[in-house]
């Protein structure tokens, strides 16, 4: 892979690599149950963490920096002389980690020069090259392993760590730019990242999330996100004599869950594909019931996914004579492909940054959403760019450097191109 090569020659991937490594020895899990509450932060881990990137933030030239009650870093840095009138833009990263994998006492492992190796974690954790394509693919280069205990917390920590290392090489470099933004948010892993977003705080017009994968990938397209909710009404009765009066909730639950198409569920499908997740089943004789969430890329698609939730849910009330099935749905969030098509420079020019710094973009369409999905529908286009971090969301979670590296060249490209593009942008607007 070409970005390997570049490691030895990189002046960041050091100070990038000493800042993952204090990162995420850091516990900041988050915790979906305070933050169904309404708590944020979920976990007051995540406020000291935020405390202390402020402080960094400062350490290295960033003045207007402030830590929300709600625990989001925000920082704006100045335009330089000159490009006062240049785009604003802004970066965004998530401190919180994913709870259900222990996320406490992370002791990260430097594999210095990967030779292609299985690497065998505790726990009888394996990271194998023979299942892992874009692990072979990494001979030579440094990869950033848990010891097998916990999950490794590139998601997202490595996105924090890019993007403080390069606006650590703007300032210290006097690189010329816009106005920067940076955010780093509480809470994405538990859905209510977005929550308590300052959103007035904003003066970018745009922004880009640092939390994908392998160099190059670039995320524009998000699953539309549904929930529907089933609540079965039956007729209870002691079972001794029970025939014919009673209507059982939990039968006309399951009998619903068991009627949805078998091939378009989370663990049937993949890609483009959509699908129907039982999430959740509950209740007794006389009430039951299911959640379920609906994904598709398209509006037609989900459109579709919840007449045949109304329809099943019919069914099962006409098979249960006295019963009822009713149907609420929710939206959680939108595809962000279409907004952010209305303001086509925001990609167009995350793509040219890529290719400066010798990277084929790779559009990965996001099996779920983000915090850029709920920005962009929030008004702001947000595109995911990747970190280099792999295996999200376990214990075989690991991290390339030179691919961190590449990510903090996009971002110093970002940066220089949207301070160029200005005089495009205005006639556009
Ligand atoms: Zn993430």
């Amino acid at each position: 892979m070409n970005f390997i090569n570049r490691l030895s020659k990189s002046n960041v991937a050091e100070p990038l690599l000493q800042r993952f490594l204090r990162y995420v020895s850091i516990w900041t899990t988050s915790d979906s149950v305070a933050a169904d509450k309404g708590i944020q932060p979920s976990t007051e881990q995540q406020r000291i963490f935020a405390e202390m990137l402020a402080k960094e933030l400062k350490s290295i030239g960033v003045f207007d920096v402030t830590v929300t009650n709600h625990a989001y870093v925000c920082a704006r840095i100045p335009a330089t002389a000159g490009l006062e009138k240049a785009p604003s833009i802004c970066f965004l990263a998530h401190m919180d980690t994913v709870e259900g994998v222990e996320g406490q006492n992370v002791m990260p492992l430097v594999h210095k020069k990967y030779d292609g190796s299985v690497i065998n974690l505790k726990g009888n954790i394996k990271l194998d090259p023979a299942e892992d394509i874009y692990l072979a693919n990494s001979v030579g280069d440094t990869i950033i392993t848990s010891d097998g205990t916990t999950l490794l917390g590139a998601d997202d920590k490595a996105g924090i760590a890019i993007i403080m290392t390069g606006i650590d090489e703007i300032i210290s470099k006097n690189i010329p730019h816009g106005q920067i933004e940076i955010v780093f948010s509480p809470d994405e892993e538990t859905g209510h990242g977005m929550d308590n977003v300052p959103l007035d705080w904003f003066q970018s017009a745009q922004c880009y999330t640092f939390d994908g994968g392998q160099a190059g990938e670039i995320e524009i397209e998000c699953f539309n996100a549904y929930k529907a909710e089933i609540q079965f009404k039956g007729i209870s009765k002691h079972t001794g004599t029970a025939r014919p009066d009673m209507v059982n909730a939990v039968s006309m639950a399951s009998s619903f869950v068991q009627m949805l198409p078998h091939t378009e569920r989370p663990e049937t499908t993949d890609g483009k594909q959509g699908f129907y997740a039982p999430m959740e089943i509950s209740g007794h004789i006389e009430n039951a019931k299911v959640v379920l969430f609906l994904r598709d890329f398209e509006t037609d698609g989900m459109q579709k996914r919840i007449n045949v939730v109304k329809q099943l849910a019919a069914t099962i009330e006409a098979q249960y004579s006295g019963g009822s099935a009713n149907v609420k749905i929710t939206q959680q969030y939108l595809n962000m492909l279409q907004k952010i098509q209305k303001q086509p420079l925001v990609a167009d020019i995350l793509k040219q940054a890529l290719k400066n710094v010798g990277l084929e973009p790779i559009f990965h369409p996001i099996r779920g959403g983000t915090d850029g999905s709920r920005l962009t529908e929030l008004g702001l286009p947000t595109p995911n760019v990747f970190t280099g971090g792999h295996n999200f969301h376990s214990k075989s979670e690991w991290a390339s450097l030179s691919q961190m590296v590449c990510a903090e060249e996009t971002m110093i490209e970002l940066v220089k191109l949207w301070a160029t593009k200005k005089i495009k942008l205005f006639l556009l607007s």
